[in-house]
């Protein structure tokens, strides 16, 4: 079916969080220099002391470590599913005015080695990626809250704790080079005002359209300038966009029951959200409550892939990343709590365990092309390396099903 044209409207029978529903909110709020967590009313803070300092903090396996103290946050309560209605596909919209951020340094990575493909087509064709963009989720806040499925991806996946944003830590920025899989410098986009690149450094998705003109893509987004401005509608199959985290994945989880992309991107937007109304602080309940609604969001895409009717013949690579973190109400600096992202990949093609070095945004890309078997062409001049994965990793079918990373999701 056409998603392309599934953009939700629910405001009216929408309470609460979802007043939000209507214009994109502004993913760089106005900075209040006088503010400071201890005058937070309610979401003020919930342990008495300092937390640890986030840089040195790693999320302790939980059969390896006893778990940290956790205050039991109570989700917020489900509200009724918003109503989905059709619209017209919509108009390019201008991008929104945003402060301009600090210039940021070039890349200082050389042009990556290319990864070639050694299986045979039939092997690539079993290939399919779920790319799952975390809004603004410090990594150091999963110390502190229930994610059980993130928890589990990266118990059983390659995981860093200590990854790295895109050179500019806003949301433009970060998206637009995990997409393209070029630096600022390149692409160009150094605030929300974020550009197309079709003619630049096109996205994975014209990438993959261009080396596999069959296969179907699919993104459902929380973020308006991406489905405005980055995401194509002539580069990706069906685009969903919705202000409502929960309208997105609801269409995410549709589209994953009954069609068969080969390449999906998800972005999800209720933990920047919570961290710019009541800061980017694993301390803060709001901050904790919205990451445990968006791990559980996040078992519902899991949930579904698991279900999917030929799984054993399918081998899911699944990624999952933030853009940056945040520091106060904001992000946007060169600051290590807006800087250090975590990067989680699960899949049969995955070598379990600790992510070597630093990995960072630039590495989605490569390693999305390697796991697809797609030749990136020097031309292309991608920034990183292909991480996590042994792309040439033959599977037997009897197998996929027992290693496969979503086959018993977590409720
Ligand atoms: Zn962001």
């Amino acid at each position: 079916m056409a998603l392309a044209a599934l953009v939700c409207l629910g405001a009216g029978v929408l309470a609460g969080a979802e007043a939000h529903a209507g214009p994109p909110t502004p993913k760089l709020l106005p900075v209040d220099p006088g503010e400071d967590f201890e005058a937070l009313p309610e979401e003020g803070l919930d342990l008495p002391a300092p937390a640890p300092a986030p840089e040195e903090a790693k999320k302790p396996a939980p059969e390896k470590a006893a778990p940290p103290a956790v205050e039991k946050v109570t989700a917020p309560e489900k509200a009724a599913p918003p109503a989905v209605e059709k619209v017209t596909a919509p108009e390019k919209a201008a991008p929104p005015v945003v402060e301009e951020a600090p210039p940021a340094p070039a890349s200082d990575r050389p042009a990556r080695a290319i990864a070639r493909p050694s299986l045979g087509p039939a092997a690539y064709a079993r290939r399919r990626v779920l790319v799952v963009g975390l809004d603004g989720l410090r990594p150091d806040v999963l110390e502190l809250v229930s994610t059980p499925n993130l928890d589990r991806l990266a118990a059983e996946g390659a995981v860093s704790w200590d990854a790295r944003a895109a050179s500019v830590t806003l949301s433009g920025p970060g998206w637009t080079t995990l997409l393209t899989g070029v630096e600022a410098d390149k692409h160009g986009v150094y605030n929300n005002a974020i550009k197309p690149q079709s003619d630049g450094w096109p996205t994975l998705f014209a990438r993959l359209r261009e080396a596999r003109p069959d296969a179907r893509t699919a993104s459902f987004v929380a973020w308006k300038p991406l489905y405005d401005v980055l995401l194509d509608p002539h580069e990706v199959d069906d685009r969903v966009y919705h202000s409502v985290d929960r309208v997105v994945v609801r269409a995410a989880v549709k589209e994953l029951a009954t069609e068969d992309p080969i390449l999906t991107f998800i972005h999800l937007d209720g933990v920047d959200k919570a961290g710019h109304k009541h800061g980017f602080d694993p301390r803060l309940r709001a901050y904790k409550a919205a990451v445990e609604v968006i791990d559980a969001q996040l078992g519902e895409l899991l949930a579904a892939i698991g279900k999917r009717p030929n799984l054993a013949r399918e081998e899911w690579l699944v990624i999952v990343t933030t853009d940056h973190g945040g520091t106060g109400k904001r992000h946007g600096e060169n600051l290590p709590t807006d800087r250090r992202i975590f990067f989680i990949a699960h899949g049969p093609t995955v070598v379990p365990g600790p992510i070597e070095g630093t990995p960072s945004l630039l590495d989605v890309a490569p390693t999305v092309f390697a796991h697809l078997g797609v030749t990136p062409k020097a031309s292309w001049k991608l920034e990183g390396d292909v991480v996590a994965v042994a792309p040439d990793k033959a599977v037997p079918t009897s197998a996929t099903a027992a290693v496969h990373p979503v086959a018993a999701p977590t409720p």
